[in-house]
Formats: C-alpha cells, structure tokens, sequence
C-alpha cells in the first residue's frame, strides 16, 4: 500500500524528493573478546542470528533487524573480524570511525573485567568526536559484587558506564530502554530517498579506482550542492553533473576516507558496500582489468544481486590491458561473470577519463529495466505463449502448471507465478530467461516468486 501512495505522491510532481523513514541504526564498537556478539545476540534473543566466532573469519552480514518495547531498530555489527595484537590499536579505531558514519548512536562495549585499555583509549578518542549519543557499555557484570569494576570506567570521560551481562541478560533491558528513548524515531543516516536524483553506489575493491573515478567525475563536472537546496540531506553522500544530469553518488565519504589496513580491509569493504546498496538504486561495480577476476570481486557483485539493485560492471584501467591479458580477462569474465551477463559492460579509465561518458546511458538502461512494470495482461500472454512453446516436464505423473502471473513489484522488478505445483529450477530459468529475451531487463536482476495453489 506503501508503494502505491509513493506513485501517487510521484506522478504529483514527479520531481518532488521524497524520504521515506528508515530504522534508526545502533553500531557496536569494541575490542575482540568484549562480548559484542554475545551482546547482539542477547538483544536480537535468537542464538542462531551471529555465527560463531572464528578467529579471523569475516562476517558479512552485519546488520540485523531487533526490536524492543515494540519499536523496531537496526543494528550493525562492527566486530566482524578478529585483528591479530599488532594492528590491534588502527583496527578497533578505523571500526569505530566507521561505525559514527553509519549509525544513530554507538553502543561502545568494554570488558569491566579487563578495565579500560590503550586500544579503548584510542576508541574514545574517535567517539568524542561525535554528537552522536554514545553509550558506554560495561560488559561481564555478571553480578552485584562487579558492579565497582564497572563503575572505574567513568575515568574514560564518556560518562556513566552501564553495567550489563551480556552472557545472562542482567542489565540490558534498561541499556536498551535508555538507548532507544535516546534514538530517534527515524534514522538520519538511513534514510531512503525516492525522487530527485538517482542514487548510484560505486563498489569494488581496495584500489580498483573508485576514488580516481570520483575524482574525475566530481572534480570535473561538480555542481554546488547549493544550487539543488533540499537534496542533499546526507553529507557522506555528493551530487555530480554527468551527461547533462544530476546524480547522488551516496557514500563518497566512504570512497575518499581510505581505511588502510592489511588486516580487515576485506570486511570493511564489505561493511561498506552493503550500506551503500541500502541507500543506491544502481551499483556501479569497478573491476581492475589490469588483475584477475578476483572472488573478492565476485563477492561484491553478489551483494548487489542480493541486494535486489541494479548493476553496471565497470572495467576500469582499461590504458593497461596489454593484448595477452586481454585474452585472459575475456575468458575469466566468461567463467566468473557469467551469472551477470545481463549487466551492461563499460570499459573505462578513471586516471584518464577514457569512455567515462558511456557510464551515463549505461546507469539509464540498468535503472529503465529496473522501474520496469509489466501488465498483468501483458504477462500473462507471454506467460501463456512460453508454456504453449515448452510446457513443464512431466514429473512423478505430474505436470505442474502455471496458472497465473503478475509482477507484484518494481525496483527489481519482482514476479509472482501462481501454480499447480513446484516449478523445477531449470523451468524457473527457462521464465527468467525468456523474460529476459522478451523484455530485456539489461542491468536489472529479476525476482521470480512462486506461490504453489493445492
Ligand atoms: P566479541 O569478540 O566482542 O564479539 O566477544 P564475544 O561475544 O565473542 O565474547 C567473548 C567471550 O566473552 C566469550 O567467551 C563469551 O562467552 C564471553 N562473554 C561475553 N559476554 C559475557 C558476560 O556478560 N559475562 C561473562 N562472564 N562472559 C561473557
Ligand atoms: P580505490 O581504492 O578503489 O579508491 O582506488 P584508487 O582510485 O585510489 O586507485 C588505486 C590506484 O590505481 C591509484 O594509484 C590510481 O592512480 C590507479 N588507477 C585508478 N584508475 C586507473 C586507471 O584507469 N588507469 C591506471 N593506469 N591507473 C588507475
């Protein structure tokens, strides 16, 4: 129903800038071994929610959905990763640098055990910079006679240490009282932005040229934010003029602050590429044709696919590719991209500029067949033509009919098939990519829904 008032407000003024609420977001900060992660799981009150921890092994979800006293919110999980004693002090920093851009307020967990720490010390440092609420969470109280230990953690200067038990619960209620009377109905960081100039996430891994891209886009063709007063509410975010339009490139903030870690890096990239799709419409995705394919690659592409975005492959560095690599590079994009052939390819050079302007109708394409809608009408001809071409495979006796179909949403777009019976995975290709032979869909992926009528 939501969306449908949305398309009311557009078709309005289909200029207007709307913001829709979204949750407000808690990040949690510390030191390995705090109890963050027993922390999360106490509030979500679900053991399954966080894998268990291995040492050095990332996680890459990191947000979750909890609730308290009725009032839903977000949490975002900045302990991924276990850095190893040495980089120990840049690390737990850098996460909670992080952490303040991402979130309403920070929930900065300390062991009252162990005391605060020199890496604690370097946490607060980056936490006093922030007029973000930041609670001091004195974790392992789990009874009356630790409570002195906790209360030694007013030395940090971040005011009163709230004691909590992570392990048995005791005190964590009234932490998530005081946090969520602190936070805000509506998230200021997390807000979704429908209208206005389309939101694009520029992904890819450490040095492939995301920020050389920006550079040449921005410092080129940069518009004052002021000339566009009312849509820039994010400062993280930043508004670039390219091929005569307007675009909000979101979290650039993320691009030009570098977080330069050899350990990590691979989970802050993660972390930062999930909240950019929250906020995009369309990722462009770098690639570094200069090295191979990389799972690490692979794997941010695949956030966008579960992200339900629209995707534009970028290969950038295209100025090295000598011809040997070049042979490679098409053979590593057959094996290893072969699940986004879909997606519309550019070659480019962020340091030089080359074919810069073929991002523009690239972005159009990939965000037209995401806003695609299809009549219901329209589908079920071509439901009723593709079943008449190549009917469902008989299967135990059976033959599992299609009875039905309508696209239930755009942004993707998303297709619900009413059936007789389970549609094989192969038959579910075979719609997908008849769908994509008759309608295209280049740089949008497709979201097809069964509902099984007994
Ligand atoms: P993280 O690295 O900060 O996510 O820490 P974990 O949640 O993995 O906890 C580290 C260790 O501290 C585990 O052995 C937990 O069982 C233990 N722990 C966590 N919270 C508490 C607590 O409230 N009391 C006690 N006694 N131990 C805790
Ligand atoms: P980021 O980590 O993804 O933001 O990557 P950077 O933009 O910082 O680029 C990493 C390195 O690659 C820098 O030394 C850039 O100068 C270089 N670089 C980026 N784009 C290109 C390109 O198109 N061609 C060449 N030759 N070098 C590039």
């Amino acid at each position: 129903e939501a969306d449908i008032t949305l398309l009311e407000a557009q078709e309005a003024d289909p200029d207007a800038v709307i913001y829709l609420p979204a949750l407000p977001v808690v990040a949690i900060v510390g030191r390995p071994n705090v109890g963050k992660s027993a922390l999360v799981n106490r509030i979500l009150g679900r053991r399954e929610a966080v894998v268990e921890d291995v040492p050095g092994v990332t996680r890459d979800r990191v947000t979750y959905q909890a609730e308290w006293g009725g009032r839903p919110f977000s949490i975002v999980d900045t302990g991924g990763w276990e850095p190893d004693a040495k980089g120990i002090d840049a690390a737990v920093a850098a996460q909670a640098e992080v952490a303040i851009d991402l979130c309403d307020a920070v929930m900065f967990v300390v062991d009252s055990r162990v005391g605060a720490t020199a890496t604690d010390e370097q946490v607060v440092k980056m936490l006093r910079k922030t007029n973000k609420p930041v609670f001091l969470v004195a974790n392992k109280v789990d009874d009356v006679r630790q409570e002195a230990e906790a209360a030694s953690l007013w030395s940090l200067g971040l005011g009163e240490p709230y004691p909590v038990s992570a392990l048995h619960g005791r005190g964590v209620a009234d932490l998530l009282d005081l946090i969520l009377s602190k936070l805000p109905a509506e998230s200021a960081v997390a807000k979704r932005q429908v209208g206005g100039p389309r939101r694009v996430a520029i992904l890819g891994r450490p040095n492939v040229g995301k920020s050389s891209l920006l550079n040449k886009a921005a410092g080129e063709e940069r518009v004052v934010v002021n000339d566009l007063a009312g849509t820039t509410r994010d400062p993280v975010d930043e508004q670039v003029e390219l091929g005569g339009k307007v675009w909000t490139f979101v979290d650039t903030a993320g691009i030009r602050r570098r977080v330069h870690m050899a350990q990590g890096a691979d989970f802050y990239a993660s972390l930062r590429t999930s909240t950019a799709l929250e906020k995009a419409e369309v990722a462009v995705v770098l690639l570094d044709v200069s090295q191979p394919i990389s799972e690490q690659d692979v794997r941010i592409i695949d956030l966008v696919l579960e992200s339900g975005r629209a995707l534009v492959l970028a290969f950038n560095k295209w100025d090295l590719l000598d011809d040997e690599r070049r042979r490679y590079l098409e053979r590593e994009i057959e094996q290893d991209l072969a699940h986004v052939a879909w997606a519309p390819r550019v070659n480019i050079s962020a340091t030089t500029g080359r074919h810069l302007e073929k991002l523009v109708p690239a972005l159009e394409k990939a965000l037209e067949s995401w806003d695609t809608r299809i009549p219901t009408g329209k589908f079920n001809a071509f439901l009723a033509e593709l079943t008449q071409a190549h009917p469902h495979p008989v299967r135990g006796g059976k033959q599992p009919r299609i009875l039905f179909g309508t696209q239930a949403a755009s942004r993707p777009p998303t297709f619900v098939l009413f059936t007789t019976g389970f549609l094989d995975p192969g038959y579910r290709r075979y719609v997908q990519r008849r769908l994509r032979e008759i309608y295209g869909f280049e740089g949008s992926p497709i979201v097809l829904n069964m509902r099984v009528r007994e």
